[in-house]
Formats: C-alpha cells, sequence, structure tokens
C-alpha cells in the first residue's frame, strides 16, 4: 500500500484478486462489503428471535421503529458502525439493482434463494447481513460461512443430494468483496487489489488456534475466518482499527449508550420479551 492507493512490492504474494498473504504471515484482504443493513436496528438486536413473521412484525420492530427517537437512531448507527469495523466492513449500501444474499437472515424469515443459479447465469450476487433483528451476528465473515453451507444443503431440493462444490470458497470470497463493489456501483475503486485503486484493506491474524493450520488460504477465509482474527482495517490509506481498537470513537462508551437506549426504547414501546431462564 502506498499512501491511499495499492501499489504492490515484491515481498508480497497475490492469492486472489482481493487477498494477499506478506512476508511477515499477515493475511491482507479486500475489505468486505455489506450490501444490505438496517443501521437503525441496532438496538433491536434479540428482540425478536424465535417468533413468527407476523409477530416479529407486529409486537416487536414496527412497535421499536415507531418509538425511535433521532437520538436512538444516531446510537443504533454508531453501534451498527462498530460492529461492521469489527468484522472487516467498510462499506454497505441498499442498493437494489444487483442481488444481496443474506443467507442468516433469509433463513429465519424467508428460506432458501436460488443463489448457485443466479451465479451460474452472471448475475451480480453480493452478500448483506440485514438488520440485528432478524440476523443478531451482523458480521460478513460469518455470512461467508453461512452463505457457503446452507446453498450447498439447498442442492437437495433442487437435485435430491447435497453439493459439496455448490459455492466453493473462491465464489464466496467474490461475493462479499468484488461482486459488493460491484453492487454499488464503485468497482473502479475497490473491491479488489489491484494498482491505483483505494487503499482499503483488513489484516487478520491467521496465526490463532481457529485458523492454524492453513493450508488453503482462500478456503481457510470463508471456512474458518472468525471476526476476532481481523486486527485492523484501512479505509482509503487511513486506520479506522488499529489492533482490535476502533480509532476516533469511544467504543466503550457507545455501548453503554446502546444499552440504555434499548432499554427505554423497549418500555416506550409496550415490547415485552418472555423471560427464558429464572434470575436469582
Ligand atoms: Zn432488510
Amino acid at each position: 500500500m502506498n499512501g491511499a492507493t495499492v501499489d504492490m512490492n515484491n515481498s508480497q504474494l497475490i492469492l486472489h484478486n482481493a487477498l494477499i498473504a506478506t512476508m511477515d504471515t499477515e493475511l491482507r484482504l479486500a475489505r468486505l462489503i455489506n450490501t444490505h443493513v438496517h443501521t437503525s436496528q441496532q438496538l433491536a438486536r434479540g428482540i425478536a428471535d424465535d417468533v413468527d413473521l407476523l409477530t416479529w412484525l407486529h409486537h416487536r420492530i414496527w412497535p421499536y421503529e415507531s418509538n425511535m427517537t433521532e437520538e436512538d437512531s444516531y446510537i443504533s448507527t454508531l453501534l451498527c458502525g462498530i460492529e461492521l469495523i469489527h468484522s472487516g466492513i467498510g462499506y454497505l449500501c441498499r442498493c437494489g439493482v444487483k442481488v444481496s444474499h443474506c443467507p442468516a437472515a433469509a433463513m429465519r424469515m424467508l428460506g432458501f434463494a436460488p443463489i448457485r443459479e443466479m451465479l451460474d447465469a452472471n448475475i451480480c450476487v453480493s452478500l448483506g447481513t440485514d438488520g440485528a433483528p432478524s440476523n443478531n451476528r451482523m458480521s460478513i465473515v460469518d455470512e461467508m460461512y453461512v452463505a457457503s453451507l446452507i446453498n450447498k444443503g439447498r442442492e437437495v431440493y433442487a437435485n435430491g443430494t447435497t453439493n459439496p462444490t455448490a459455492l466453493p470458497a473462491q465464489s464466496i470470497l467474490n461475493m462479499a468483496t468484488l461482486n459488493g463493489a460491484k453492487a454499488l456501483l464503485w468497482d473502479n475503486d475497490i473491491g479488489s487489489f489491484q494498482v491505483g485503486k483505494k487503499a482499503d484493506m483488513i489484516v487478520i491474524n491467521p496465526s490463532s488456534w481457529s485458523m492454524v493450520p492453513i493450508h488453503d488460504c482462500i478456503s481457510s477465509l470463508v471456512y474458518c475466518l472468525r471476526t476476532e482474527n481481523i486486527v485492523s482495517v484501512m479505509c482509503n490509506g487511513r486506520w479506522i482499527m488499529k489492533n482490535q481498537k476502533i480509532m476516533n470513537v469511544d467504543e466503550v462508551e457507545i455501548i453503554s449508550m446502546a444499552k440504555r437506549a434499548s432499554a427505554q426504547l423497549l418500555k416506550r414501546a409496550g415490547i415485552q420479551l418472555p423471560q427464558r431462564m429464572n434470575f436469582v
């Protein structure tokens, strides 16, 4: 990286158009892109688990959204930003022109989508998390893993048997990087490491228990990577997270504001959740 744009040198090994291994045993990946998220729903995480769609809408999400204040929305967006940065996200959009596959939320609310068929037909499919009340985890790292698995399993409905070759790791990585950039209509500047593109990347520690040993970097990123392995995030040549510390924002303070705002909002909205555990 050179300033705010990409500049390659010969100590780097390019493994994929969005992935570089460096001599100092780090993996550097083009920043992941979330193409569908509801930033204002972050304070609603956990308020709509294990309920049917009508309850989800009528008794949880609509009361939540109609009782939000501007400040709630601001705090929710800040919290959402923190979570997205930790999971290696730099960009998101809600552009409906291309397909945004949100596998975790789809499994909860909608069911399967013919993603393999769309990719076979050269349709641009990217990845999204959707909102916290339908996803909870809000990590594209997790969505990569889930997207790969559910689309292998879905083949049972199409062909009578699972297909472990459906949506291989390379396709998933493309969906989380370059296809996300295409969905934003921004692929001339981001989505892959290419000389002259913006200096956008995430730095991954591949030496933790969850990733070693690595025999194939691309499949390790899709099947083993966890949000916790992401060490630093660079946006347009500027570090927005360094050594897992988000720069320029007081993360602890925002988390505490979000807890307070969420409790007050649920009370105002009259949303009551069942108690599944006894507290003493
Ligand atoms: Zn949505």
